[in-house]
């Protein structure tokens, strides 16, 4: 389980987390709502260090750290491997083919060797139904289909935790389609995630657990069918578009 404890994070003097404490269950899909501007992102962020709280702790099973604290390389090495992260834009490297973006993070950062990186790339690719793409290059491909391929990318190093934040905001309805049905199936096969997104109906298919953020703290953590049917008048405002 990943667990964060009294985080504050600040940007200048405006507290953006304001001594937030959740959880996040092992093998299970976690997902974050909240209004824009809320602190979703930086929630997300704390996770795998991007973004350092001036406070609090995370720990993940047996690895602790202090964000106030130095923290050493091995356990910042440590904690990062646990999660990877897939961004709304997908960020690959447009001058490395599909299947080199997969592979050169296991190579790179993890010391594998290539037969085992370019195996397991193909592999994942074939889940994601993009097999016959590995040597093409981004750019040649649709929004959608670099989403799965950023989604590939991820799984590739073998985290517990896949982190993605607002994954589908930049796709066309029918591309984003594609790319939600990989996440509701990596969620049937357990892969633990954690997803900010505002899409409610792919919210409440695919969450165990929803955790929804207002003005850096949390305002509901329980379960999809709390959220959705028997919630405060906040949240069926929320829900209702009135933000
Ligand atoms: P969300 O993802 O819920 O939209 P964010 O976590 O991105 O929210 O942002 C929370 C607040 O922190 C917002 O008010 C935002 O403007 C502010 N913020 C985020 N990143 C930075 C930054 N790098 N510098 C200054 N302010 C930031
Ligand atoms: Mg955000």
């Amino acid at each position: 389980m990943i667990s964060v404890k009294n985080i504050i994070k600040k940007y200048g003097s405006k507290e953006v987390l304001k001594n937030l404490s959740v959880d996040f269950p092992d093998g299970k899909t976690t997902v974050i709502l909240g209004p824009s501007g809320s602190g979703k992102s930086t929630l997300l962020r704390s996770l795998d260090l991007l973004v350092r709280p001036e406070s609090g702790t995370l720990s993940f099973g047996d690895l602790k750290l202090d964000y106030a604290q130095p923290v050493s390389k091995k356990l910042s090495f440590d904690v990062r491997k646990k999660t990877s992260m897939v961004f709304q834009n997908w960020n690959l490297f447009p001058n490395l083919t599909v299947l080199q973006n997969i592979t050169t993070a296991p190579e790179t950062v993890l010391g594998k060797s290539k037969e085992e990186t370019e195996a397991k790339a193909k592999k994942l690719l074939s889940q994601v139904g993009l097999a016959e793409y590995a040597d093409r290059y981004p750019s040649q491909l649709s929004g959608g289909q670099q989403q799965r391929i950023s989604i590939c990318r991820a799984l590739a190093m073998d985290p517990e935790y896949i982190l993605l934040d607002e994954p589908t905001s930049a796709l066309d309805p029918e591309l984003e389609n594609q790319v939600l049905l990989i996440l509701e199936d990596l969620s049937k096969m357990g892969q633990a995630m954690i997803i900010v997104t505002h899409n409610m109906e792919f919210a409440r298919s695919v969450a165990d657990k929803i955790v929804f953020v207002e003005d850096g703290d949390i305002l509901f953590d329980g379960t999809p069918d709390q959220f959705f049917n028997h919630s405060t008048t906040r949240i069926k405002d929320f829900l209702s578009g009135i933000t």
